[in-house]
């Protein structure tokens, strides 16, 4: 049976200013993920605050924010079946030293902290986080 989900997808600082936008996104399509919506952004470091909320009380959020806010990202809409966990797993462990063989932050993570791509947790963060960027 299909289950097809929509989930969000940031390429964050690091990775748009190596200019790997395209390549992500072409990881993106030639993995089976439809990108629907997609924009170029710079927000502020109070935006990144609220949508880091969930991580404001671990000792890396302020640099987390900050550097969320230091450049233009790339915010995408991605749909597939099963499409968060599809992500997660094409992502790869937060940490790049920890990511598996062929998963974007193994090929183009730098460290923890820039680790080229975001991505939604689960079902209902998902529509959280899609309603933070493309809600108008
Ligand atoms: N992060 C960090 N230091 C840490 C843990 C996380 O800088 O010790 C950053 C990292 O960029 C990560 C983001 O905070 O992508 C959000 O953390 P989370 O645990 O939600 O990881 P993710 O869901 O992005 O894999
Ligand atoms: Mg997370």
């Amino acid at each position: 049976m299909s289950n097809i989900e929509q989930t969000l997808s940031i390429i964050k600082p690091d990775a748009v200013e190596r200019n790997l936008q395209d390549q992500i996104k072409n990881e993106f399509k030639n993995n089976g993920f439809e990108i629907l919506k997609e924009k170029k952004i710079h927000i502020s470091k109070e935006e990144a605050e609220k949508f880091y909320k969930v991580h404001e009380s671990k000792p890396f959020y302020n640099d987390l924010c900050a550097y969320l806010s230091s450049g233009p990202i790339v915010v995408m809409s991605l749909q597939k079946d099963n499409a968060v966990l599809e992500n997660r797993k094409f992502m790869g462990a937060t940490n790049p030293k920890d990511a598996e063989e062929g998963t974007l932050r193994k090929k183009y993570g730098i460290s923890i902290d820039k680790n080229s791509v975001h991505g939604s947790d689960s079902v209902e963060n998902a529509k959280i986080e899609l309603d933070f960027f493309f809600k108008d």
